[in-house]
């Protein structure tokens, strides 16, 4: 059985498709012949997800689902939050994002945040989401190599280490993308007759 994920990030795909029942196969964007930038141009994660599954199911055709995350640190009132993806500049990088938000929090103390995922499905012309939050603080530094994006520095709560210095497998298991999933998962088993 095949589900699209409406995404062209390898590392998000290997992350979601090990939370997948055995029997789905994830598809990439890639594998339905999609090449363009998906629109996000919401001014929420929430909003962005829903867009991103919609433009696809439209314009070819897929049930799927999409995910958008944010990292939402408190005391930039929830910065970078939507705009993680381009904090440091249309050019989307992930070192120059971080070493942003280090920057921003240099002489900052309260370091909490949070980072949010939500996942729009769309299946039989309806639109459903599944949000996951994991909390947790930004470090002082860079640590770790593992992950993607801002895992170097993101320290879930009651956590010693980064989600970068974590296996996939406990990322999976208290970060935000893993709550969410495996709300998606869950919602998929009930309705008893999967795509
Ligand atoms: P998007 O959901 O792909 O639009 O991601 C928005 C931004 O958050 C990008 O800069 C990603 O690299 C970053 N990001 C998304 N998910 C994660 C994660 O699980 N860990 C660290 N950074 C992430």
């Amino acid at each position: 059985m095949q589900l699209v994920f409406a995404t062209n990030n390898l590392n998000k795909l290997k992350e979601v498709q090990v939370l997948m029942p055995k029997h789905i196969k994830l598809l990439s964007l890639k594998d339905i012949g999609c090449f363009e930038d998906v629109p996000e141009t919401q001014n929420t994660i929430e909003g962005n997800a829903i867009q991103k599954a919609t433009y696809i199911k439209q314009q070819y055709g897929y049930d799927c689902f999409a995910d958008d995350t944010g990292l939402e640190v408190n005391a930039l009132n929830g910065a970078p939050g939507v705009y993680s993806a381009r904090y440091a500049g249309e050019q989307r990088n992930a070192n120059d994002n971080t070493n942003k938000l280090l920057s921003e929090l240099n002489t900052i103390k309260d370091r909490k945040g949070q980072f949010k995922t939500v996942i729009a499905l769309q299946l039989n012309n309806e639109s459903t989401t599944f949000m996951g939050i994991c909390k947790g603080e930004i470090t002082l530094t860079k640590q770790g190599n593992k992950g993607f994006g801002y895992d170097p520095i993101f320290k879930p709560e009651g956590e010693k280490v980064t989600f970068a210095e974590m296996d996939l497998r406990v990322k999976n298991s208290i970060g935000h993308r893993g709550k969410a999933v495996s709300k998606l998962v869950t919602f998929l088993n009930s309705l008893n007759k999967i795509p």
